[in-house]
């Protein structure tokens, strides 16, 4: 069985970006607009001789409770169920907000193996920026740039390394 990753964070951070880099596609809706892309959306991901699949999702606002969000969450928490493991991606340039919050607190409440990818970190990584994402609790942050296709193969080598 292939691992599945899910890709899960605010709108806007880079997850239809990190979900096109995995996946080598240009499937996933990338946009200017917070929380385009609103469904899940599988792709097929592969690291040298390993596959896995990657589950792309939209944004995620666990604490509202009104239309398209609401939808949007539960989205989310069922690609979050259907995973092996969670990338939480996270944006250097905005910074850690209570939104983050709320998703870490939510992703601790569920048995899931969670990594944390501080993306557009380009240029960034040695960054003091870096260290206020330690306080989300979710272990060491992986300094990533889905754009420019850094920091992946590090964060991808210790997503797959239980499988
Ligand atoms: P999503 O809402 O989380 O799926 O975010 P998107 O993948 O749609 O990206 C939102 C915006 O961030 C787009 O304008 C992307 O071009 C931009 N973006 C994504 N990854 C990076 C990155 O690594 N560096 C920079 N500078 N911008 C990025
Ligand atoms: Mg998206």
């Amino acid at each position: 069985m292939k691992p599945v990753i899910a890709l899960v964070g605010r709108p806007n951070v880079g997850k239809s970006t990190l979900f096109n880099r995995l996946t080598k596609s240009r499937d996933a809706i990338v946009a200017d607009f917070a929380g385009l892309t609103r469904d899940r959306h599988y792709g097929d991901g592969r690291l040298g001789d390993r596959e896995f699949i990657v589950i792309d999702t939209g944004g995620f606002e666990p604490d509202s409770s009104t239309g398209i969000v609401k939808e949007m969450a539960k989205q989310t928490k069922q690609a979050v169920a259907e995973a092996d493991a969670v990338i939480f991606v996270v944006d250097i340039r905005l910074g850690l907000s209570a939104h983050d919050s709320d998703i870490a607190r939510y992703l601790r409440s569920v048995n899931k193996r969670v990594h944390l990818a501080v993306n557009k970190a380009e240029g960034m990584s040695e960054s003091p920026l870096m260290n206020e994402f330690h306080e989300l609790g979710m272990g060491d942050p992986h300094p990533i740039s889905s754009a420019h296709g850094q920091g992946i193969r590090s964060l991808l080598d210790a997503v797959l390394e239980p499988f």
